[in-house]
């Protein structure tokens, strides 16, 4: 059958990562519950989409092969033996060799449905263009790949139970490097900072200004205030 790639990219993934993307916000457990029954949806879906394809490749086959007719059509095909052909297309040469399924043009041979230069031999034979598709591109096989799907479990109050102890939530761990600003740290001035944060300055203050430190009340300022201005007062 051959190995056969028409488009190397990872939507695939980022696909499934948005279909989860609510469950990650969950505990653990209930997280996986949440991945496998969306995951089970997902598949139940794309494998009724499969079954009421009617032809013989996948949808995806026949926007590439629309998207190529227009230049497939305007080329020029030349006969020689041996099923080959040469195909001229934008002022460029190729071969095509059905009865070897060799092609210059080797796009073909990558992807594994017609580019437009073997397109443009099967428009011109008029040939059927679904017979040129690799397997893997057929609507069988795209229903194969949706028939074992992920079979639905019961509740967790049905799983056994190992009588162990409950598993809770960490604490969550000092974060590494500097702590970020807030707008309103950053909207804040410098010294009114250091000023508007410490009860201790204001203490300070107190015993610069001399007044009676029984009036700022209790707990560190007072002890505070009490050590600066007795060293002021010495
Ligand atoms: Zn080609």
């Amino acid at each position: 059958m051959g190995s056969y790639c028409e488009d190397v990219n990872n939507n695939f993934t980022e696909s499934f990562n948005k279909t989860i993307d609510k469950a990650r916000e969950k505990p653990f457990v209930a997280m996986l519950e949440t991945v496998r029954r969306l995951s089970m949806v997902w598949i139940a879906k794309r494998s009724a989409l499969s079954h009421f394809q009617k032809g013989l490749c996948t949808p995806c086959v026949a926007k590439i092969l629309d998207k190529e007719h227009e230049k497939a059509s305007e080329c020029q095909v030349y006969p020689s033996t041996n099923g080959c052909f040469i195909v001229t297309m934008d002022g460029d040469k190729h071969r095509v060799c059905l009865q070897n399924m060799t092609f210059t043009c080797k796009k073909y041979q990558i992807c594994g449905i017609p580019c437009e230069h073997v397109y443009g031999v099967i428009l011109k034979r008029t040939l059927s263009d679904d017979d040129y598709v690799c397997q893997w591109f057929r609507t069988a096989m795209w229903r194969l790949n949706y028939t074992d799907g992920i079979s639905p479990q019961r509740g967790a109050r049905h799983w056994p139970s190992t009588l162990g102890d409950n598993v809770y939530v960490p604490p969550e761990p000092p974060q590494p490097g500097r702590n970020k600003l807030t707008n309103i740290d950053k909207k804040r001035k410098p010294g009114a900072s250091q000023g508007g944060r410490g009860e201790v300055v204001q203490g300070g203050g107190l015993s610069q200004s001399g007044v009676g430190l029984s009036q700022s009340g209790g707990g560190e300022v007072v002890q505070g205030g009490g050590g600066l201005s007795q060293g002021g007062g010495s």
